[in-house]
């Protein structure tokens, strides 16, 4: 199946589900996890193949690449989560394009989204982004915040609240980043405590190649993998 000289991701998608096995037997947990593809800069092609070697979760971070690209493909079963930061001016043609979107990080931008569900006669799961970590200049709503946010997205009825996500700094090695998912559950189960009506608390989606086994052991029931599938992603200029 492979070209010479490399490896499919059918093989490699094999290895990771084995990987995965593993984290999260060490972690006493017998429920699934679900790979999320990331496939920014990933040809349609490739993605195609995945979908082949049996993924059935999509992860883009642009509207436009997305929208490009689906023009190419055709995934009957697919399940298209955004992933990154969206503009309100694109929370229309978001609605339209994507089935969840996992990256909610403002008010504005969730009443943009419920008005357009709504429109569509859909109901949009989300995912709340949370900011962990001093980066500035990155995406997610800060965790003092998060209560706040979570029983205001609640509340509008095209939009179903199911969990959180959160982009940790890249660190080395990927031990280190065992505090910030840890810190995700422990802010989602804070927020199920709650018991805020409407809020359910049932993904966790983090962890990205580098660090997705630690990100089982704490709890993650999503991961989002992108070079680890297809290798790495051209330089950005
Ligand atoms: C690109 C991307 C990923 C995957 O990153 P890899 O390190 O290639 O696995 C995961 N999550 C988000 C939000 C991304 O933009």
């Amino acid at each position: 199946m492979s070209q010479a000289g490399t490896v499919s991701v059918a093989e490699k998608l094999e290895r990771i589900r084995g990987r995965i096995r593993v984290a999260g037997r060490r972690a006493g947990r017998s429920d699934e996890v679900t790979v999320v593809a990331a496939t920014k800069l990933v040809p349609a092609e490739r993605i195609t193949e995945a979908y082949r070697a049996g993924l059935r979760h999509f992860g883009e971070n642009r509207v436009q690449e997305l929208e490009a690209k689906r023009r190419q493909l055709s995934l009957p079963e697919a399940t298209w989560h955004l992933i990154g930061h969206l503009q309100t001016n694109k929370a229309q043609r978001a609605a339209a394009l994507f089935n969840r979107v996992d990256s909610l990080d403002s008010l504005r931008l969730a009443e943009k989204l419920a008005a357009a569900a709504a429109g569509l006669g859909r109901r949009l799961p989300v995912l709340v982004e949370v900011h962990l970590g001093e980066e500035p200049g990155k995406h997610g709503v800060e965790p003092d915040a998060l209560v706040e946010l979570a029983e205001k997205v609640a509340a509008l009825e095209a939009l179903a609240l199911e969990g959180l996500m959160a982009l940790p700094p890249y660190l080395e090695p990927p031990e280190r980043v065992r505090p910030y998912f840890r810190r995700l559950r422990e802010l989602a189960e804070a927020l199920a405590h709650c018991g805020l009506p409407g809020v359910e608390m049932r993904e966790l989606s983090m962890g990205m190649s580098h660090d997705f086994e630690i990100a089982i052991e704490e709890g993650a029931t999503q991961v989002r993998l992108g070079t680890a599938l297809f290798g790495p992603r051209p330089a950005k200029k």
